[in-house]
């Protein structure tokens, strides 16, 4: 990993999408720091390059198709390409265990549908890279499908989004699609959902498993041209987001991030993890 090794973060602006910006660019990579508001995103993109950092800003709004092609377009004629994706961008209405579904289809545009529309616009860009390139996910332990509390009380439907081998796209989008009808027509309180971020975490959720769908994919690349992808869960952040009463820091939810994107012998796709430990998902 070097200064030519170009490493991408949605949501670079503030927060832990910041922190993993600022400490990617402590290890010497090239950031390129998105947000989508220019003005805002430049102010942040000003701050770590005062710091001497090689951070570059451009806008990107993961769901905006426009915004993505463009960017996609100008990371691809500035640099050739993207060693490093970090999807960090994200949006909960909720805070602590506030559980109003009002925002139910932006939280899951954003946390979903945006991560999606990003690797899928990016794994064409990911350069050959000797360690692998790499893709990781921001989500969240609200969304494991066999916590202490089961998301999803359909035992079916949860079997099938806990196995790799059938996962397919249409399955999460039915899946999310369905709770999004329910919210609409008002039988989403009984329709076998967890009660509790309800949108978040299946938001989450629907984000994990389409990692793992991508790294199955991904799987049969050729050595040289590998891409692994994996998410992770950066704990309770003090940040706007849990109106900073979480547990710990940014710079503290950032680590496995960067673990996970600069790991020398990285082998692992698929998978998630927290504290740079594997959990299940
Ligand atoms: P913040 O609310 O501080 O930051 C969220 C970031 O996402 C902002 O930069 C925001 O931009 C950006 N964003 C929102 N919508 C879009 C969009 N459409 N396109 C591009 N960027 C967008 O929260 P955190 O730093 O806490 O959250 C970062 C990630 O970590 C999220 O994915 C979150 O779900 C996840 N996470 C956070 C936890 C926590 O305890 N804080 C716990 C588990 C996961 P803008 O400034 O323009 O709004």
């Amino acid at each position: 990993w070097s200064a030519e090794t170009i490493a991408v973060v949605t949501g670079g602006n503030r927060g832990i999408g910041f922190e993993i910006t600022h400490q990617l660019a402590l290890h010497g990579l090239t950031v390129i720091l998105t947000s989508r508001e220019i003005a805002v995103g430049e102010e942040s993109a000003k701050v770590l390059q005062e710091g001497g950092f090689k951070v570059v800003f451009h806008q990107l709004d993961v769901i905006d198709q426009q915004s993505i092609n463009t960017f996609c377009s100008w990371i691809k004629e500035n640099y050739g390409g993207i060693d490093i994706l970090i999807n960090n961008a994200g949006f909960n209405h909720n805070i602590g265990s506030e559980n109003s579904v009002e925002f139910a289809e932006k939280v899951i545009t954003i946390n979903y549908i945006g991560t999606k529309n990003m690797i899928k616009a990016a794994i064409p860009l990911m350069k050959p890279n000797p360690a692998g390139a790499r893709i990781v996910t921001v989500s969240s332990r609200l969304a494991r499908l066999n916590g202490s509390k089961n998301r999803i009380s359909d035992d079916a439907l949860r079997q099938q989004l806990e196995d790799a081998d059938s996962l397919s796209e249409e399955l999460i989008d039915g899946t999310v699609n369905k709770f999004l009808k329910q919210v609409k027509d008002g039988s989403w309180t009984t329709g076998g959902w967890h009660q509790n971020n309800t949108d978040y975490s299946l938001s989450k959720l629907a984000a994990n498993a389409y990692t793992r769908l991508v790294a199955r994919e991904l799987a049969g690349r050729p050595e040289g041209e590998k891409i692994y992808i994996n998410c992770y869960c950066p704990g309770w952040v003090k940040t706007a987001m849990t109106g900073w009463a979480g547990q710990v820091t940014p710079e503290e939810g950032a680590d496995t991030a960067i673990w996970l994107s600069l790991l020398p012998d990285m082998h692992i796709s698929g998978k998630f993890f927290a504290e740079r430990r594997e959990i299940h998902f």
